[in-house]
């Protein structure tokens, strides 16, 4: 799902949102944004999540919302995956809002899911801290520029894109080995 897509899903007038800076400059850019001063853009409780979203016409804007709609609202990848998107999202809101995250699930988690064949793995000093999975690799490759933007000035920050179809074989790979 593209932000546009969120945002109409939503019913979200994109022209509302406060303007986000087009590249995150800073980890807490976002986090700032978390002092309960800012209302969920959806039925108007001090937010609890924020994040950058782009918009048509309107370019990068916040998207603000407190927690029970930003579960409620979670997009979801299909029937058959909803756990892995759901643990993304509130992985990806728990890095927002620099909390620690302990999911508890009675499915096994990270696993491979059927038919999202593009593994998207953020890591601090070699230990994964956030894993997403993707059917098409354009959505993919958006989420690992994303991710390196958002959360790329984490100290140890290093984000890898594999093709699980393909063995696990790396397609991208962030900073560079040699660098
Ligand atoms: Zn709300």
């Amino acid at each position: 799902m593209t932000d546009a897509d969120l945002l109409r899903s939503l019913g979200v007038d994109p022209s509302q949102l406060d303007p986000a800076p087009p590249w995150m400059p800073r980890q807490s850019a976002g986090v700032e944004r978390l002092d309960g001063s800012h209302p969920c853009a959806l039925c108007g409780e001090p937010a609890r999540a924020t994040v950058g979203v782009d918009t048509p016409g309107h370019g990068r804007r916040w998207l603000d919302r407190c927690m029970p709609c930003l579960i409620a609202t979670t997009p979801r990848g299909g029937p058959r995956a909803p756990l892995a998107d759901t643990l993304a999202v509130l992985r990806e809101a728990a890095c927002e809002a620099g909390v620690a995250l302990t999911v508890v699930t009675d499915e096994s988690y990270p696993a491979p899911v059927d038919n999202q064949r593009y593994h998207l793995v953020l890591t601090t000093d070699g230990k994964p801290v956030m894993r997403g999975w993707w059917p098409d690799l354009a959505t993919a490759e958006r989420k690992y520029l994303r991710w390196i933007g958002e959360r790329g000035t984490r100290k140890g920050a290093r984000v890898t894109l594999t093709d699980e179809a393909d063995g696990g074989r790396v397609l991208k790979a962030w900073p560079d080995e040699d660098r």
